[in-house]
């Protein structure tokens, strides 16, 4: 599946050593010093925009290239840039309360970061856990994900090209890379990727006791109130789950609708389908799934839900035929109230296949979300002010966006993480600073008195 050599094993280590060496030569980078490195960074994505857009492109058969061109370039660009921007403010220390003396925070840089990323934003992940790694005055290292060969190939060229080896290093290759990479006793590990491997993550950075910041995935569900602005809602909703096809670790995944709702949720789905992908199969807007393999994983949630009886509803305005020359793209569909044993309500959908579940009171919404695993994102639509608290304070979830979806997710004032099963740490913004920052606490006592 790789197009690009794996990194050997023993290159893993050198580089870490070589990095860790580097660090400790010298004074932490000054404000300047880490503006000039995210420069470099911005530098990449401004001169190399067209060449990322094809390279996921080429990854995906079909990629949105607007899409592309939002997440994997203008996003993170927008990221680096703020992170300039605030960085002396971050970095400045923190005066604190002291009985006698005088107290304070003082932020200091780690030594060596790990990244390692997923296939869905490559582009985004890389550049976005760079400039929080950045900020915070550390070396970096990154193992991009092999089911985006080209992108990651890209992305080590262009790393070679403006950074050092001992300031940011690429390692490319698969799952064993990602294990040997995951078990070096780096100052912090981001990892990206799903929940499952999360855990042998933590494991593997449990013996060098590196602090681990895992953004896993899950089912996020989304909310339909009664009091919701009904047409937008749905609009909105599916909209956002076909962004990427739905391969978006935030992407509403599964949504609650009044009973008395969900014919009306159907037809405006259908509209809306209608008029943003008239046709789906060569539309250069719709994109494939990553790979046969996940594409096979979503059929298979299709067929199971077809042979429970549950009812399909296909939003292919012009009755496009996919079973042949569809290179990996799924027809958006719609589930009316697929049962809890099928395995698209077990599972994280990662795809253009939306469950409607109807529901009653908001009470039995709640305690349905709240019966399975903390999701990453939840997205909630409505106007009733009791409401929303009751679903803000009785739900927990990473992130919550009110009447949208996804937003708070590229929100850099706010910070990005799951919890639970679906993570733990954040990033983004001044919180991703932090967490790449020994938070110092420093007491200077009161001097002795004559
Ligand atoms: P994945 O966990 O299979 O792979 C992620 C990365 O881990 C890849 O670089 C891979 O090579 C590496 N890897 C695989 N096995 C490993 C192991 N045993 N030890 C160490 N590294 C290993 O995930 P994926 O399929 O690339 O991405 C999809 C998942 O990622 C979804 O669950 C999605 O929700 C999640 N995701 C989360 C976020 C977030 O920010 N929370 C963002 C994007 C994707």
């Amino acid at each position: 599946m790789s197009a690009i050599e794996s990194s050997p094993s023993t290159d893993i280590r050198t580089i870490l050593e070589k990095q860790r060496a580097a660090f400790l030569a010298r004074e932490p980078y000054s404000c300047d010093e880490r503006c000039e490195l995210l420069d470099r960074a911005i530098g990449l994505l401004v001169n190399h925009e067209q060449e990322i857009v094809e390279a996921l492109t080429a990854d995906f058969g079909h990629r949105s290239p607007g899409f592309s061109k939002g997440s994997e370039v203008l996003s993170p660009l927008a990221t680096l840039k703020q992170t300039k921007a605030e960085l002396a403010e971050w970095m400045r220390p923190e005066q604190r309360q002291a009985r006698v003396g005088e107290a304070w925070v003082q932020y200091q840089p780690l030594g060596v970061v790990g990244i390692v990323t997923a296939w869905n934003v490559p582009g985004y992940m890389v550049f976005s856990g760079l400039a929080g790694a950045l900020a915070a005055g550390n070396r970096v290292m990154i193992k991009p994900s092999e089911f985006t060969p080209h992108t990651s190939a890209l992305i080590a060229r262009l790393i070679r090209s403006v950074y050092d080896e001992d300031e940011v290093a690429v390692i490319v290759g698969g799952a064993e890379v990602g294990q040997t990479f995951c078990s070096q006793p780096f100052d912090h590990l981001l990892f990206t990727g799903a929940t499952s491997i999360g855990k042998h993550v933590l494991r593997a950075a449990a013996d060098n006791l590196v602090p681990v910041t895992l953004e896993l995935g899950g089912k996020s569900p989304t909310i339909i109130s009664r009091t919701a602005d009904f047409k937008d809602a749905v609009a909105k909703v599916v909209i956002g789950k076909l962004l990427n096809a739905g391969q978006l670790c935030v992407a509403p995944d599964y949504v609650f609708v009044p009973q008395e709702s969900v014919d009306a949720f159907i037809a405006v789905a259908k509209a809306v389908v209608a008029g943003f992908f008239p046709t789906l199969k060569d539309n250069p807007e719709y994109t494939s799934i990553i790979n046969a393999r996940h594409y096979e994983r979503l059929q298979g949630y299709l067929s199971e839900a077809r042979e429970a009886g549950v009812e399909l509803i296909e939003l292919n305005a012009a009755a496009e035929d996919f079973n042949e020359g569809a290179r990996n793209k799924i027809v958006p569909t719609l589930l009316r109230n697929p049962g809890d044993e099928l395995q698209i309500m077990q599972d994280e959908i990662f795809g253009p296949l939306l469950p409607i579940i109807p529901y009653d009171a908001i009470s039995e919404v709640v305690a349905r979300i709240n019966a399975r695993p903390r999701p990453l994102a939840l997205y909630y639509f409505g106007h009733d002010a009791a409401e929303e608290a009751l679903v803000l304070t009785r739900t927990c979830s990473g992130g919550v966006t009110l009447n949208g979806v996804l937003s708070h997710a590229s929100t850099e004032g706010l910070p990005f993480g799951g919890v639970g099963q679906s993570g733990m740490g954040a990033y983004h913004g001044i919180d991703g600073f932090r967490t790449f920052s020994h938070a110092k606490a420093v007491l200077r006592t009161a001097a002795n008195p004559a």
